[in-house]
Order: C-alpha cells, then structure tokens, then sequence
C-alpha cells in the first residue's frame, strides 16, 4: 500500500488556474505593454475572497515589485481596507492592465481590450461576491457611461457571466490624496462594504434554502 504523504505533490500549475493564467500571461507576447515594462503585476491576496478589487494599471513601484498597490496610493488602500478591519491578504487586488503604462499615462481602450481576456479569467476563478472598482477605468467596465461622482459608493447588481455580482465603483485613492473632499468620500463608502457583504451573503443562503 504506497503511503499517500509520500507522493508528490502535484505541480502548482495544474492545481492553481491562477498560477496557470499568470503563466500564461508571462508568456503572451501580444500583450501591448509588456515591451516597456520591468515585470508583470498579476493581482495578490486571498483567491478565495468574496471581494475583489480592481484598479486602474502598475505605476512605478508596482512595476518594480510585481505586486498591485504598493506605491502612495496602495498605503491609502491598505489603511482603508484596515478601517473596516481586513488587509490586502484577506480581499484579491488586481488592475484593469496588468503591465506599466509608460510615463504613468492613462491606459488607452484598445490596451484595455487587449488585458480584457485575462482580467475576465481573474474574475472567474475568484467568483467574487463584491467588486469594487478603483477610478474610472475598471468602473467603465461593468457601469459605461456613468459618471463617478454621481454613483461613487452605491452598490449595482450586474450579470457576469451568468453570475450576480454587486459593483461598487469608488474613487481612485490617488485621487483622494489629491482631493481632500474624494478621501472623505472614499473613507465613507468603504464604511458601506460590510454592510453590502453581509446582505449579498443572506441573499445568497436565502436563495440556497430556496433551492433545497
Ligand atoms: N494605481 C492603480 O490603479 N493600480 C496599482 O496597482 C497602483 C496604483
């Protein structure tokens, strides 16, 4: 009888689509910002959470160390995320592109297009129950045409791929540390998050007792 705790473990690729997906995304060449930037920025933190957030692209000190939100910015949301007691281990982070625009410069809609794919498959794999979604970019993916000073904080149900997720677009951070009005906004609508976790989970067992 072979002892099961000496077998090897599986390799990760085949047991992690995450690490598959960032694998495969390493190796995409057709990804059109990859050329002026020092490594690609994936997304880090729980797989398994219930709430994902999505910033904007990698300014320089994310393209330094491969992880999102490690800049000024970031110290903003890891101090946010500490204000409704969770850190960037426990929520996924990850941006609308995943390598540096050069100079720090707005994504353009067909570099966003061309990240899509990959950014969808982060999506799917985490099956977040929330997304909030950091400045306007990643709020012009599921909410187009609306306006973030008009909506900053609301939660909106969307279909994702036969899915409900609830939406909420808020400011980005970089905004607040220029704007003192933004940072009293944004620490307000984090204030909101739990409350709208907790009432998407009783919707869902709701809907699980429903079922049975
Ligand atoms: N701004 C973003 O939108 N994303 C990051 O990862 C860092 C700064």
């Amino acid at each position: 009888m072979p002892n099961l705790n000496n077998l090897p473990a599986a390799p990760k690729h085949e047991t992690d689509p995450l690490f598959s997906l960032k694998e495969k995304m390493e190796k995409d060449t057709d990804l059109p910002l990859r050329k002026g930037a020092t490594r690609l920025v994936f997304g880090t933190g729980d797989p398994k959470s219930n709430m994902l957030f999505i910033g904007e692209g990698p300014g320089y000190w994310e393209d330094q160390k491969g992880e999102p939100f490690v800049g000024n910015a970031g110290k903003l949301l890891d101090s946010l995320l500490q204000s409704i007691e969770l850190n960037r281990e426990s929520v996924y982070i990850t941006n609308v592109v995943h390598h540096r625009p050069p100079e720090n410069r707005d994504p353009l809609p067909e570099e966003i297009d061309a990240y899509r794919p990959y950014l969808d498959a982060i999506i799917e794999i985490i099956k977040p129950k929330i997304i909030v979604t950091l400045g306007r970019y990643s709020m012009g993916k599921f909410l187009p045409g609306v306006k973030i000073t008009a909506v900053h904080g609301r939660s909106f149900s969307i279909n994702f791929k036969d899915r409900e997720i609830v939406v909420v677009p808020m400011f980005h951070p970089a905004a607040a540390l220029r704007n003192g009005e933004v940072m009293q906004q944004i620490k307000a609508d984090f204030q909101k998050l739990p409350g709208t976790l907790s009432e998407m989970k009783t919707k869902i067992d709701v809907k699980q007792m429903e079922l049975l």
